[in-house]
């Protein structure tokens, strides 16, 4: 007999009281074939309205629904992020609490699961948006997926459905500012992407302003690229370099010449001090960087890597047990 398999839907929601009613139906009426079952954590971003007072109505009333409250506004990620710690199913659904990923959609996500997928992330082919904010996150992404040392697929949000294995591999790690599809991406699997349209807000106020949005990207791109870092070592390197050929230039001027050089060829000496100076500076604030990087890394406490499948044999297999008879047949020998 097969148990069942548990799906937890997690939502953040920051003063969505406006769109809790129509997101609590909708979700109330999500159904999946009968070898499922859902539960859900609502989590509650040190809202100022009455988002958390709806939550714990609901979760207090209905079996499979849990409610948490952070103790401040900490930012949708994080709050996703503390819902994973809450989240107990056999996979994780991530869903926005404006209702413009379409909870329905975790048929589909389900169905690529039930295929071996552990990670079905939603790709937007659409978004009914304003433009500035279209172009803002399809700059992002184009900017992300140049400088990220990881492949983080364009276009994809948090809209998403993960293993089990998955949400416990990200969790092992110590972000205190979490990147969520980054960190998603980063520790690898099955994954697959899954196309949808991305709809309007179904009630209330977008609660990411262009602050939030800089910051996000700020956290994705620091958070994975050391290639910043790296751009400060390069142009060191160059600048250094052109010192240099500047300096050799006007010594070799000299030689040839075998003449005091004039005002231009003092001139070109001056660059040459400067460029080679500005190019060792640079270079050393690059190769600090680099340690800062690492540091960075240590801090974060992501593992080095993540075992996805162990194939050997059982231990209790006959041949075990005769290497064991051997073992002990020639110990007795050798006695
Ligand atoms: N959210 C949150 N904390 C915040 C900001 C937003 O939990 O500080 C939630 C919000 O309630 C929503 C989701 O994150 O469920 C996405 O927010 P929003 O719809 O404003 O962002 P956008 O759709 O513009 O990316
Ligand atoms: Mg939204």
């Amino acid at each position: 007999m097969t148990s069942k398999q548990s799906i937890t839907v997690v939502v953040p929601c920051y003063n969505e009281a406006d769109v809790l009613p129509l997101l609590y139906e909708r979700l109330r009426n999500l159904s999946l074939e009968p070898e499922y079952r859902i539960d859900f954590v609502l989590v509650d971003d040190g809202s100022t309205d009455d988002t958390w007072s709806q939550i714990s109505a609901i979760c207090r009333e209905r079996e499979g629904w849990k409610g948490i409250r952070l103790s401040r506004n900490f930012g949708h990620q994080r709050a996703l992020w503390s819902g994973f710690q809450q989240a107990t199913g056999d996979a994780v659904f991530v869903l926005d609490a404006d209702l413009q990923d379409p909870p329905e959609k975790l048929r589909d996500f389900v169905e690529q699961w039930k295929n071996g997928h552990q990670v079905v992330y939603g790709v937007r082919t659409k978004r009914k948006e304003s433009v500035w904010k279209k172009i803002a996150y399809k700059s992002f992404y184009r900017i992300l997926a140049r400088v990220a040392d990881i492949e983080i697929p364009l276009d994809s949000g948090d809209f998403c459905l993960m293993d089990r294995q998955v949400v416990d591999a990200m969790l092992q790690s110590n972000e205190t500012t979490p990147f969520i599809r980054g960190i998603r991406a980063w520790v690898g699997f099955r994954q697959v992407a899954l196309e949808y349209e991305r709809n309007p807000r179904a009630a209330g106020r977008e609660k990411y302003s262009l602050s939030m949005l800089v910051e996000l990207a700020i956290n994705g791109v620091f958070g994975f690229s050391r290639k910043p870092l790296r751009m400060i070592t390069w142009s060191g390197l160059l600048v250094f370099g052109l010192g240099g050929m500047i300096a050799l230039g006007f010594l070799l001027s000299i030689v040839l010449n075998a003449s005091v050089p004039g005002d231009l060829g003092w001139m070109a000496a001056g660059m040459a001090g400067l460029s080679l100076s500005t190019g060792l500076i640079l270079t050393s604030i690059g190769i600090v960087g680099e340690y800062v990087g690492r540091v960075f890394e240590a801090a974060s406490a992501r593992p080095v890597s993540f075992v996805s499948e162990i194939s050997e044999r059982p231990s209790d297999s006959p041949s075990r047990q005769e290497n064991q008879f051997n073992v002990d047949f020639f110990r007795k020998r050798a006695a």
